[in-house]
């Protein structure tokens, strides 16, 4: 299942692609993992890559250390489709009132773009970050993620491809249906 959105602005045109599947399987230039500050490779997205980036990832994070909530860092993408991985720090949903932990959300999505521009790299590939064991509620999840990305494509002046991969049918039910009522308005 896929579904593809146009987000335009003065002098270009985004794509924004909405899939279901395995980030891992992914060719972006660069997929997102759902980490956590201390860089440790554990469970779901980050289990996922580590599984099947190999060890360096991980290496990598070591050099690097932490990294704040809300934040991202990048690295390569070891034995991936992808050249590199930017991890991206969700909130853990229960640490803090429900706008800070939107807050932190969006914070990680729009530092990962940069980070995607920094890099001049022009594609990526998001997870649903913290709807997992971070247990960010799926509804709000979906609009924050979304809004965010459409916020950055709007300004963006750099043709970017950016996707959100979303594991099941019903992730994937609930973005669509998001990002369909976002973009009508
Ligand atoms: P967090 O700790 O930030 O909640 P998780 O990795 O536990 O991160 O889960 C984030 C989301 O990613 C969840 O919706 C989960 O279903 C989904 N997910 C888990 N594994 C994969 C995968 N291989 N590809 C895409 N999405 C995945």
């Amino acid at each position: 299942m896929e579904c593809q959105y146009l987000i335009q602005n003065a002098e270009v045109t985004h794509t924004l692609k909405l899939i279901q599947g395995d980030i891992t399987e992914r060719e972006t230039d660069a997929i997102v993992n759902a980490a956590n500050i201390n860089l440790v490779l554990g469970s779901g997205v980050a289990g996922a890559i580590r599984r099947k980036g190999g060890k360096s990832i991980q290496e990598e994070c070591n050099q690097i250390g932490s990294c704040e909530v809300g934040g991202a860092v990048i690295t390569t993408g070891g034995n991936l489709n992808v050249k590199h991985v930017i991890h991206a720090i969700g909130p853990i949903y229960k640490q803090y009132p429900p706008k800070e932990a939107e807050l932190h959300l969006s914070n990680a999505i729009k530092n990962s773009l940069e980070i995607l521009q920094d890099n001049k790299l022009s594609s990526i590939s998001f997870p649903a970050i913290s709807t997992g064991v971070y247990g960010f509620p799926k509804h709000p999840a979906a609009d924050i993620i979304i809004s965010t990305i459409i916020r950055f494509l709007k300004t963006s002046l750099i043709q970017l491809s950016v996707e959100i991969c979303l594991f099941s049918s019903d992730d994937y039910n609930i973005f669509n249906n998001k990002a369909r009522m976002i973009l009508k308005k």
